[in-house]
């Protein structure tokens, strides 16, 4: 008998996911500026709180949480009962789609949107449907003009990785309140804490039933290597994400060094100003030699060059010179370079070998 064996329909429609690169042949003293990872690292607190950890490694880990939800709660001031911790805000965003979305239901996402989403998506065999932005910024009526009555999750990164744009509260809310009754808006936050004064949606989460908020310890806390994220959301839906969590999806060491992490808020103030600082520097010598980019929200700018040619010599050049940034066709800007905000020395390194590559000829 020959074996027939198939995976579920959709899985062989998934692309497998390419990390940033870290390494350049032949190249040394290499900064890598393509995955939006913190160039300051985890703050001292979380560091030791791992350190410590390391006491404790023969004993599963907490299955409930309790003690990373609770430092959560007490630094965003949410209700602790209501997060769902992940191992990376990615296995949370995989939750959403498994308990919500299968074969015959639609999940919207967003023309440059995250492409963990799309993934996700087709792993529960779901549809996913992608809807049109506007100047690179999420266009809230062409996805209520994209909702059908098999929509069911729509996810929207606030700021948007790859194009570090955001939306303002009201159209958020206008969002919320204009899908139909079936469908689950996610609000990713990803980078909100690079954002001052945005609350990522809680307020949202808290006025509707109809609104998730997803968050990460891999941006700002710079623990990306030890892949937690968490979710906000109604009572209902964070009880049904939790019967379809692992009971031990993360690690003791993550859940100790993101407790230190997200109670440090000193140290998160700190990153925060220095990303700003580094931000509005670089994309005003970018802009000064011709690279245009939208106003980031984020930690990394997305830099326009005159086309896809182009991206790709500028990509180039930039290796040789030992910076690794992401392009981003995939993500259907083949014409631009997404750039990591470094340290003043990485983005230093950064405007003088654009500023290099843009006096080559076209
Ligand atoms: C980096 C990123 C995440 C975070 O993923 P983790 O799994 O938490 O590391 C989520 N959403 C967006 C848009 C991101 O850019």
């Amino acid at each position: 008998m020959t074996a027939q064996i198939t995976p579920q329909p959709g899985i062989m429609d998934i692309a497998l996911y390419e990390g940033g690169s870290a390494h350049i042949e032949g190249v040394e003293d290499v900064v890598k500026l393509s995955s939006n990872e913190n160039p300051l690292g985890p703050g001292p607190a979380a560091l030791e709180a791992f350190r410590a950890s390391a006491a404790s490694l023969a004993r599963y880990p907490s299955s409930d949480h309790a003690e990373l939800r609770a430092a959560i709660a007490e630094t965003h001031a949410l209700d602790a009962g209501r997060i769902i911790c992940g191992a990376g805000s990615d296995e949370v965003i995989a939750f959403l789609c498994q308990a919500y979305a299968g074969p015959g239901d639609e999940v919207i996402h967003t023309e440059h949107g995250f492409a963990m989403y799309r993934i996700s998506a087709l792993a529960a065999g779901a549809t996913p449907v992608e809807v049109a932005e506007t100047n690179r910024t999420t266009h809230v009526d062409a996805i209520l003009a994209a909702c059908t009555e098999r929509t069911r999750l729509v996810f929207i990164a606030n700021p948007n990785n790859p194009t570090g744009t955001m939306i303002g509260g009201n159209a958020l809310a206008r969002l919320a309140d204009g899908l139909p009754p079936q469908a689950l808006l996610v609000l990713d936050g990803a980078y909100a804490e690079y954002v001052a004064d945005y609350d990522a949606g809680a307020e949202l989460v808290e006025t509707r039933e109809n609104v998730v908020m997803t968050r990460t310890f891999s941006k700002i806390y710079g623990l990306g290597a030890l892949r937690v994220g968490w979710g906000y959301g109604p009572r209902a839906v964070i009880d049904v994400l939790n019967r379809v969590r692992g009971p031990f999806n993360l690690s003791t060491p993550a859940l100790a060094a993101a407790t230190a992490a997200v109670r440090d808020r000193d140290y998160t103030a700190h990153c925060r100003a220095e990303n700003a600082k580094w931000r509005a520097w670089l994309a005003a010598e970018l802009a000064r030699i011709g690279v245009p980019s939208d106003p980031s929200h984020a930690n990394f700018i997305l830099a326009r060059l005159r086309n896809p040619a182009r991206a790709e010599a500028c990509d180039a050049h930039l290796k040789s010179r030992g910076l690794i940034v992401r392009k981003v066709a995939a993500y259907g800007l083949p014409a631009a370079l997404r750039i990591t905000v470094g340290d003043e020395s990485a983005c230093r390194r950064v405007a003088a070998a654009m500023a290099e590559f843009m006096e080559t000829a076209e």
